[in-house]
């Protein structure tokens, strides 16, 4: 297999979670009596470009091709760190009803909504039809296909469109073939047009140990040098970079066309790039010794379970996120002997069993007719929220756990 990127061949491994299913492959109840289909899970870094890449695997079409079931309007959160952005950017950038705004990846139209409110016009991009359908409903015109230089310049003849803005969140990491998405986001954007990307950093997952962000849809794990040399490739520069704190600690990127001289270069991007070169995220040192830390919140977390059903304790999970397929699947949780059910807050997920684990996926009114011992936060990077929400569980002495990057109980 060679790199996504640059194309040398790979051969360091960073990462193996030996196999799992695809992480949103949720099973219907009926499914349970088929035969389930495991891929491996196995991350590579490449000795020239250091992009962390999942090992060859189905294309992209098998892995969505399932009834998607993540919306994301059902994350209050992610609800409102959007429209905060929406009003950054509307500030700094001045957009208004005379600019085109496109995102990428628009899901149920949980962002663009604010931007329409705004009266900016908006078109999203999305290949799953019952999001894409969700979002035409919030009368936001949604376009259901895969973004690419494909579709990118399709858009442009039968639209006649180019954008002020493409946005982009959690979507750059999970696109197969990274040049040519960002090939398609160079033909589509304006002469002065602004790109933002939001990602996971590598250099956290790294350096907190956060694996449970691996899973096969999350084709690369991005660090900030490396995603500029991925945008240089295609003529486009970074002006600016923002570290904000969704999955753990994320990047927003701030890309323009390179021959484009009306923004200045914030010189936080050469001081980012410094500190990833002094963190040593350019060499291959930096990648190993990861597997190590990995095993030993597997063992940590089977402990901490076992330990838990030896006593008689009931342990329930919240929140169906692709975090919690990759720890279960990792840790070879089946059944429903160490985690009874895990409770979601969408009726999309709810009824439905989670790969692999076969764990059911239950409403918020099972944790209070079982009352468990201990829940298990799965989004860990939502625990302020939900420990919030879920504060009653102390009425029954209740007490929330954590697993990654080790088993903290609260
Ligand atoms: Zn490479």
């Amino acid at each position: 297999m060679n790199c996504r990127h640059c194309n040398k061949e790979l051969s360091h491994v960073f990462a193996d979670l030996v196999y799992s299913p695809i992480s949103n492959a949720m099973l219907k109840p009926e499914q349970l009596n088929e035969p389930e289909t495991y891929y491996p899970l196995k991350l590579f870094v490449c000795d020239n470009c250091f992009l962390v890449q999942v090992d060859e695997m189905e294309k992209a079409d098998s892995i969505f091709d399932a009834e998607y079931t993540y919306f994301s309007s059902f994350s209050s959160s992610l609800l409102e760190h959007s429209k905060k952005y929406v009003e950054m950017m509307i500030a700094r950038f001045g957009f208004d009803q005379n600019s085109q705004v496109i995102e990428i990846a628009s899901n149920d139209g949980y962002l663009l909504q604010y931007f329409k409110d705004l009266g900016v016009p908006v078109l999203g991009f999305d290949p799953t039809a019952n999001t894409a359908k969700a979002a035409e409903e919030k009368g936001i015109e949604t376009i259901v296909d895969f973004f690419g230089s494909n579709t990118s310049t399709t858009l442009l003849a039968e639209k006649n469109i180019k954008a002020d803005l493409i946005i982009g969140n959690n979507v750059l990491a999970h696109v197969p073939d990274i040049n040519d998405f960002v090939k398609g986001m160079k033909i589509a954007l304006k002469d002065t047009g602004v790109i933002t990307m939001e990602f996971p950093h590598l250099m956290k997952l790294v350096d907190d140990c956060l694996f449970d962000l691996i899973y096969h849809e999350h084709f690369s794990y991005l660090s900030f040098s490396t995603v500029k040399r991925v945008f240089e490739q295609q003529g486009l520069e970074m002006f600016d970079v923002d570290e904000i704190p969704t999955h753990g600690g994320s990047l927003r990127i701030y890309a323009k066309h390179k021959n484009d001289t009306t923004k200045k270069i914030n010189p936080k991007v050469q001081q980012f790039l410094k500190r990833e070169k002094d963190a040593g995220v350019t060499t291959l040192d930096y990648y190993s010794g990861f597997q190590k830390r990995i095993d030993k919140i597997k063992y940590d977390t089977w402990t901490f379970l076992i330990e838990q059903k030896k006593l008689g304790k009931k342990v329930a999970g919240y929140g169906a996120a692709a975090k919690g397929n990759t720890l279960f699947n990792f840790c070879g949780i089946k059944g429903t002997d160490l985690v009874e059910f895990v409770v979601d807050a969408s009726p999309h997920k709810q009824n439905k069993f989670l790969p692999g684990s076969h764990i059911p996926v239950v409403s918020e009114e099972h944790l209070k007719t079982i009352k468990p011992d201990f829940v298990v936060i799965i989004p860990w990077n939502l625990k302020t929220e939900i420990s919030k929400q879920l504060a009653y569980i102390r009425d029954w002495g209740g007490q929330f756990v954590i697993c990654v990057p080790e088993t903290y109980v609260f």
